[in-house]
């Protein structure tokens, strides 16, 4: 009001408004005034259109109309989703006093307010702000000089919803594929480094936000982490080198500078050696839709294919290891051990996952507890996920001999905090409110107090319908009632004829007139304000005891937090291997068998997810095997397979690609049999066809990603290329094809699998010892081609690009002519140049460049050798001396 009346001059509440919001520029300021958030000015335009909701004006600001709009308090959370999910951050003001207080210290005073919390999207923990079977990391990277005086990078990751925390270190080479793997929902760069660090941030989805310097401060990192934890020094927690430290340091500062009002839990974080999961750069996630498809979508990813999970925990879990497939031999059959555990025992297998389908999401609920933002729900899935992890322990015991998982998950579940549980059990309702403020979830008989309180409360409730008939009976009027509503309290109500009745002695109580509705009089007496005191008193003493009990169940669930933690990651491991176990047994997967060769042979293999979606349509999936090796003579390590377009290719190629990453992460495979020699790096690749959104030349994206298999591609490496080449002239394409596989066979020496449906190049297995060509077989019947999707040995006599235009519908005029086109072109093209060239052209090693400047001094040493001279020692000595040229 006064507002209005001075128009060029500022409230206090709006001096207060300005103020806080100018110390956050960045959020959308969520300002409490009763039972609403009010946002102002810009905030308020923004919100309205992304919310949808009606924008109001209140009073003035320098003489212009300060634009509002308002969230109700009680459905904030649906609308802070919707404005997360739009990447837009939340600062949450709220009172901090009592209003009354305000009004103490004068006319003018503002109610104090202060922001309690930044919401930004990896700092949620509110189930409705969330998805259950996917993790909400925050991580952070800070770049630090390393121990060989380059620069690595340390990347931290806490999920704020479960408290789990993790640090790790990353080249530059290889941060985008750290990144990709965590799929952050946001990431803390240094400002310094937003630049530079734009293309490994821009391969995630994260929302990128910039910290200031003074929260990645190497000199402050050891005392802030120490600090939070409680410890003397950071040293706790092992050897963390400088990055690590620096990144975890990073983490805990933001989660300080945004969750003012209390800090959330996190576990110590536990170290990620570098290398210990397959590296799997962001190009090739998406390709092989590991846990999303291109789309976007988690149906139809890999991921939802073997996602037999019964828990959003292991849902979770599962999707973690399928993102980050292990390399350690030994920790791979250990979770290969746990699953053959469940496949052998079908009885324990279903009690189990039938067990852990009443398990809910213990560490998410015990998160929000020990943060200060649960309610009694919370405390129920705890109370359910601890009574199953007992039940739990004890059906997987027959199987821990078996399975050393099993064992480590065994222990987990034992040292549970078991006292918790039952005092949960004998604490909690049944039926529990979502919100512990208005009580009524504590169980009758758990507290006597309470039920004294309680039984005083409905005692009175009984007496006031004592006193209604006896009220009734004394003034003869039948229609008397004692009503209760928020503004009288309780009071008698007669229909307005009798309302003189009541006024006029004597009924042996004196009622004393409240107020006259239309139709009806209302009354009240001193018995009846006596009872509505006591019944208030109960029910303020009820809820205070109940509130209480809560109170000293949160502090109890604090207490054993870390058990709870380690429960819960038991619980998500058990729910994974017990789920796999499922699916293998379903679907028909096999145990890999995983070791250290080089060797990769799949026998009967199937693409799961192409096979799920056949299955639905009654079609069978064709079987194939694959087989790479080194060692053996007949296989080959690379293999290049040509054949029409939809003859099946890409899906063979694919298929092998996620056997390994399954059978990595602890999974079975799809296939009848499977050895599976470590992948260290896998790549996939798919020529681009024309995909303008991304706005890059596709052929150019197709090329720089080529570059970077051929540049990093290692010996443990998987390459999978489909089609590179595809986007440029044939010449081009097939020249830059056939360099490619040159390169991969010589230099990269890895196992590679290439589909192309350049025939020309199959000629290059003339020159290539270890190149293997395979071809998709298609029959032809009555001049139409059929698609055996069967992969053999050999080459497509010729690639049917007309049979498959004409399945296409392509008008019977233009498949004539395009008939005789080609045989006019297959004529003309009888000595093809590349036919000639394949055995002319020097092989690629022989055609590296020599290093531009000076003399090559190993062939000089050479050339000053005469073999027939040399002693056997002599020789030893040369090879020596060759050697340390090198
Ligand atoms: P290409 O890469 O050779 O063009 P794709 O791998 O894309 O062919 O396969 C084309 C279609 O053929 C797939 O969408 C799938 O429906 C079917 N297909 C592929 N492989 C098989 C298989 N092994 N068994 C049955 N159907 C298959």
């Amino acid at each position: 009001t006064d507002v209005q009346d001075a128009p060029a001059r500022v409230t206090p509440m709006m001096e207060q408004y300005v103020e806080i919001k100018s110390a956050n520029p960045d959020s959308l300021l969520f300002y409490r005034m009763g039972d609403f958030y009010e946002l102002f000015f810009r905030d308020a335009e923004l919100a309205s259109r992304t919310l949808g909701i009606t924008l109001t004006k209140r009073g003035k600001h320098l003489g212009e109309d300060i634009p509002m709009c308002g969230v109700p308090v009680e459905r904030a959370d649906d609308y802070l989703q919707r404005l997360i999910a739009a990447g837009h951050r939340v600062a949450v003001c709220e009172q901090t006093e009592d209003p009354k207080e305000a009004k103490k210290r004068g006319g003018k005073s503002v109610v104090r307010r202060d922001v309690v919390r930044l919401v930004t999207p990896g700092t949620l923990t509110e189930d409705a702000l969330l998805e259950p079977r996917r993790a909400n990391l925050l991580v952070a990277v800070v770049r630090a000089r390393g121990e060989t005086g380059g620069f690595v990078f340390g990347v931290a990751h806490v999920d704020v919803s479960t408290g789990a925390f993790a640090v790790g270190e990353a080249a530059l080479a290889s941060l985008g594929a750290a990144l990709a793997r965590l799929d952050p929902a946001e990431i803390l760069v240094p400002e310094a480094l937003v630049d530079e660090l734009a293309t490994a941030t821009g391969e995630t989805r994260g929302a990128v936000t910039p910290i200031p310097r003074d929260m990645t401060d190497a000199a402050r990192a050891d005392a802030r982490l120490a600090g939070h934890f409680g410890v003397a020094t950071a040293e706790a927690f092992g050897a963390l080198s400088k990055a690590e430290l620096g990144a975890a340091a990073a983490v805990v500062a933001y989660l300080e500078r945004t969750q003012l009002a209390s800090r959330p839990p996190l576990a110590r974080p536990v170290r990620e050696g570098r290398g210990a999961a397959m590296e799997i750069d962001a190009a090739t996630r998406a390709n092989l839709e590991i846990v999303r498809t291109l789309a976007g979508q988690r149906e139809g990813s890999l991921l939802d294919a073997v996602d037999a999970c019964v828990t959003a925990g292991g849902s979770r879990l599962l999707g973690a290891r399928l993102a980050g497939p292990l390399v350690d031999v030994a920790a791979i059959r250990r979770r290969h051990d746990a699953v053959a555990a469940f496949i052998e025992d079908p009885a324990v297998r279903r009690a189990v996952r039938s067990a852990l389908a009443g398990a809910p999401d213990l560490a998410r609920a015990a998160q929000r507890i020990a943060f200060g933002r649960g309610g009694p729900r919370d405390l129920a899935a705890i109370r359910d996920a601890l009574r199953a992890a007992d039940a739990l322990a004890a059906r997987i015991a027959p199987l821990v001999p078996a399975a050393e998982e099993l064992g480590a998950i065994s222990a987990a579940l034992g040292a549970a905090d078991h006292a918790l549980g039952a005092d949960l059990a004998a604490t909690l309702d049944d039926e529990l409110p979502l919100l512990k403020r208005d009580g009524g979830f504590v169980r009758a008989g758990a507290d006597p107090a309470l039920d004294e309180a309680r039984g005083l409360r409905d005692e009175s409730r009984k007496v006031i319908a004592r006193l209604q008939a006896g009220y009734a009976d004394a003034t003869d009027v039948r229609t008397l009632r004692i009503k209760h509503n928020n503004v009288l309290g309780y009071f008698i109500e007669v229909p307005q004829a009798h309302g003189e009745r009541l006024l006029k002695p004597p009924h042996g109580e004196t009622f004393v007139h409240r107020q006259t509705m239309a139709g009806a009089m209302r009354f009240t007496t001193t018995e009846l304000g006596d009872l509505e005191r006591r019944i208030g008193e109960a029910g303020q003493t009820a809820l205070g005891l109940e509130l209480a009990q809560f109170d000293r169940l949160a502090a109890q669930v604090t207490a054993s937090w870390d058990a709870s933690r380690a429960c819960a990651e038991a619980l998500a491991a058990l729910d994974v291997a017990a789920a796999l176990a499922e699916v293998a047994v379903d679907c028909g997967h096999v145990r890999p068998h995983v070791d250290d060769t080089l060797d990769f042979r799949l026998e009967g293999a199937r693409h799961p997810v192409v096979e799920r979606a056949l299955k639905r349509g009654g079609k069978p999936f064709v079987p194939n095997d694959v087989t790479l090796s080194e060692a053996e003579l007949d296989a080959g390590i690379v293999q290049l397979v040509t054949g029409p377009n939809m003859g099946g290719k890409s899906t063979y190629l694919r298929q092998a690609a996620l056997c390994a990453v399954l059978a990595q992460a602890g999974a079975y495979v799809p296939a009848k049999a499977a050895h599976i020699g470590v992948v260290d790096r896998l790549y996939s690749r798919v020529g681009a066809a024309d995909d303008l959104a991304r706005g890059r030349s596709t052929f150019m994206v197709e090329m720089v990603e080529t570059a970077a298999i051929l540049n990093t591609a290692g010996p443990r490496s998987l390459v999978i290329l489909d089609e590179i080449g595809r986007g440029t002239a044939t010449f081009d394409g097939l020249s830059i094809a056939w360099a490619a596989i040159e390169h991969l066979h010589e230099v990269n020496r890895c196992r590679s699998l290439f589909a192309t449906h350049f025939h020309e190049l199959t000629a290059l297995a003339r020159r290539l010892g270890r190149l293997r060509n395979a071809t998709v077989r298609v029959k032809e019947w009555k001049g139409e081609v059929v698609f055996l999707h069967e992969v053999a040995p050999g080459v497509a006599d010729r690639s049917y690009g007309i049979q498959v235009a004409k399945l296409a519908g392509l008008p019977p005029m233009v498949v004539r002519r395009a008939k005789a086109v080609l045989d006019e072109l297959e004529a003309a093209d009888r000595a093809s140049p590349v036919e000639r060239m394949i055995d002319d052209l020097p092989l690629f090693a022989a055609a590296r460049p020599k290093p531009e400047a000076g003399p090559d001094p190993v062939a000089e040493e050479l050339d000053g050798i005469d073999p027939d001279e040399l002693t056997p020692k002599g020789a030893l000595e040369a090879l020596y001396r060759l050697k340390a040229l090198r």
